[in-house]
């Protein structure tokens, strides 16, 4: 793993340096490239790697890379997933030519193409069921055995491909196979079949259609038809590249896109298949697909990850051809140092417990000027009211605290961020529960803005908000999905099982400065000494703030244990 600085001077990885290659030969004047998502499900974290490489490939040559659909396969795909991707792409900060293509818009030409396999002798209508297919295929040791249909007629084939075409047989009865070799130590290669009768209805093409290509025949006439120059995919393609090559070469295409294999991204505690993802929304295990805690693109900008957070995670892992997993920490770190620059300081109390300063007059409010950014005083301040009674975090008053502990205590002064230094006097406890529920102080009026002018040294300082003057907000926090590492290492465990109960901790009274009344949905800010957090930018409105921790300050994971 290696650290952003480092990656920024380092060489290009086995990918770009292909493509420069290739530019530099004169084999390529323009790299062109594709992402293509199947429209089953939203883009998760996953594919942001995809998509960085595709589109980042593109700009830094000056090449372009389209966005298609693979939308053949219409009993799984829906428009609202076109319209969710379409636009975690733009939010990711990339852009496609004019339109957006899709692969079900080639459905006439595919068509075409495999009679032409047909009329070369290399594609034949197959009537085997779907599981005398199967055990016709073979095995890893095992050879494959040819169907009974495979040496029909040129005629035969066109005709019989016709009629499926035209609907006159079901779904499972006929299937067109590509005739390759059926003893191939490949399995990919022992006559796959390329198109099958499914009576679907298709979110493009209506009910044009009743036979479908498959993903492989698709996939490598498609990138042809579009000119790709590269066809970069994730390693489980290696075995379907013979594939690839195999129908480009039988059509003596005039363009054959090279296919380059690339590991995937694996992030430990949670899972990356769409499939299981559709399980966890269906399944109401998370609120939706841009469910904050989601690894989705859409729930992590819910979260209130940056698209540029997410670009750097994607620059920082880099593109390899092993397969490894990647420390969630990694990606926390990203989102952690992007907004330690840019969000805003606020203050916020989670658990409050009212401390009352018995010196401070009653109806005085003073507003205490608060930087903005630490570092950064070209982010202005804001006032912050302060008043005789106050709320702070119940975990920052102890009343037998051990010696390390730098914040309120019996006979201890403690300084309010921004406001004045304090010192107990008293608590009240409540009888019945043995809960605190105030505390008394006094407050030392020399010291505004935090400094005794005695230099006498207060070690601790705590966030506060004024009981009078503060908002209740209602503040989420999140943390990770799952308990464990890798949620699928235990093939006898469900995945499912293996959730983290304490993901999602909703805080109702939470007591926040009243400038956080003009949050703006999306808006992030840090409220100090607690982490980051966003404005929710579906739920929470302007007067009436919804949270989201984005992240902890620092790596705290099972902090809602
Ligand atoms: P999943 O396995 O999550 O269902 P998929 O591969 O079926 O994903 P597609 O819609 O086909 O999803 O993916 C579009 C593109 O994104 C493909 O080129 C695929 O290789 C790439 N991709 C998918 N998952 C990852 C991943 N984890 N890391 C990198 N690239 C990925
Ligand atoms: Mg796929």
């Amino acid at each position: 793993m290696e650290t952003r600085e480092e990656s920024e001077g380092r060489p290009l990885d086995f990918i770009r340096q292909i493509i420069a290659e290739d530019l530099q030969s004169g084999k390529h004047h323009r790299t062109i490239t594709r992402f293509p998502p199947e429209p089953n499900g939203f883009l998760h974290i996953g594919h942001a790697k995809s998509i960085c490489l595709n589109f980042g490939i593109a700009g830094e040559t000056g090449g372009a890379c389209n966005l298609r659909f693979d939308d053949t396969n219409p009993s799984k795909e829906d428009v609202s997933y076109v319209e969710s991707i379409k636009e975690d792409v733009k939010w990711l900060g990339f852009h496609w030519g004019k339109e957006a293509l899709y692969a079900s818009d080639y459905f006439p030409q595919l068509y075409e193409f495999a009679a032409a396999l047909i009329k070369i002798d290399k594609a034949y209508v197959c009537q085997l069921s779907p599981d005398e297919i199967r055990q016709y295929r073979g095995t890893l040791t095992e050879p494959g055995k040819e169907s009974p249909y495979r040496n029909r007629s040129v005629a035969e084939n066109l005709d019989l491909f016709e009629r499926m075409k035209s609907g006159e047989f079901a779904e499972g009865s006929h299937v067109l196979r590509a005739k390759i070799d059926m003893t191939s130590p490949n399995v990919n290669m022992r006559d796959p079949v390329i198109y099958r009768i499914l009576k679907d209805h298709h979110h493009r093409t209506a009910d044009t259609w009743v036979i479908y290509p498959m993903y492989d025949y698709t996939h490598c006439l498609s990138d042809m038809l579009e000119n790709i120059t590269h066809s970069l995919c994730t390693l489980e393609f290696e075995d379907h590249r013979p594939l690839y090559d195999w129908v480009l070469d039988s059509l003596n295409t005039p363009c054959h896109p090279r296919q380059i294999e690339f590991a995937r991204l694996n992030l430990s505690y949670t899972v990356m298949s769409k499939r299981k993802l559709l399980k966890m929304v269906m399944g109401k295990y998370v609120d939706g697909w841009d469910d904050p805690r989601m690894l989705t693109i859409s729930g992590l900008r819910r979260r209130g990850y940056t698209p540029a957070s997410l670009r750097n995670f994607c620059k920082t892992i880099g593109i390899g051809k092993s397969e490894s997993r990647i420390d969630m920490g990694v990606l926390e770190n990203e989102i952690r140092s992007d907004l330690n620059v840019s969000a805003p300081r606020r203050m916020c109390v989670l658990d409050p417990i009212k401390v009352i300063i018995d010196n401070y007059p009653v109806g005085q409010v003073e507003e205490m000027a608060a930087m903005n950014h630490p570092q950064n005083p070209k982010m202005g301040e804001r006032r912050v009211p302060f008043t005789r009674e106050l709320y702070i975090e119940r975990d920052d008053f102890m009343e037998d605290p051990p010696k390390k502990y730098h914040r309120l205590g019996p006979d201890r002064e403690v300084r309010l961020r921004f406001a004045y230094l304090i010192r107990y006097v008293s608590h009240v406890t409540d009888a019945e529960s043995g809960k605190i529920t105030e505390i008394h102080c006094t407050y030392d009026p020399e010291t505004r803005g935090g400094a005794a002018p005695d230099g006498r040294k207060v070690k601790g300082t705590i966030h506060w908000v004024s009981a009078e003057k503060a908002m209740p907000v209602t503040v989420r926090l999140f943390d990770r999905l799952f308990k464990v590492e890798d949620p699928e290492a235990d093939k006898n465990v469900d995945f499912l099982d293996q959730m983290n109960p304490h993901s999602k901790i909703v805080v109702s009274n939470a007591m926040a400065e009243p400038s956080l009344m003009e949050l703006h949905p999306d808006d992030k800010i840090q409220f100090e000494r607690l982490g980051y957090f966003c404005a929710d930018h579906v739920e929470s409105l302007i007067g009436r703030p919804v949270l989201n921790r984005t992240v902890t300050l620092k790596d705290s994971w099972g902090a809602n244990k």
